[in-house]
């Protein structure tokens, strides 16, 4: 059971497979970060297709260290979310990559830091076995792989 509440996503498992169906409304980077802690994954990849008409994506400034993030409205599908789960400091740590097309057929992506589903959104996550950790690097300024 969540601790959060209740899910309002469905999934389903095949081995240390889970596909993940994100319902019409829900948010897609926050749905899927409940949805590892429910099945307590902390290590894995993503994988997914979808549709939005609210979402935030970001740029990392590699000089400035900082990112720098936008809003996109307007019916969007979602023609590839790509990611990785690991943890930091053992907590929950997504980090998810997606591109973006519009009703001219024009990409766009980024970092994806939210999704609001407006048709299906369909993820399949592959659970690894084992932990990495992140920690921040001042150098480059960003959660670093800790391997
Ligand atoms: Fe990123």
């Amino acid at each position: 059971m969540d601790p959060k509440g209740v899910l309002r996503m469905t999934y389903k498992r095949f081995g240390n497979t889970y596909i993940v169906s994100i319902e019409k409304g829900e948010e897609v980077v926050e749905s899927l970060k409940r949805f590892c802690e429910a099945e307590n994954i902390k290590l894995g990849y993503i994988t997914g297709i979808g549709a939005s008409n609210k979402l935030v994506i970001g740029i990392f400034d590699t000089k400035e260290k900082v990112y720098s993030s936008t809003e996109v409205a307007g019916e969007h599908e979602i023609t590839s979310i790509t990611g990785n789960i690991t943890t930091m400091k053992g907590q929950t740590y997504l980090h998810i990559h997606a591109t973006l097309a519009n009703s001219r057929f024009e990409a766009i992506g980024g970092h994806l830091n939210s999704a609001v589903v407006s048709g299906v959104c369909e993820v399949f996550v592959q659970k690894v076995e084992g932990e990495v950790d992140r920690e921040f690097d001042p150098n480059v300024g960003l959660n670093v792989l800790r391997l």
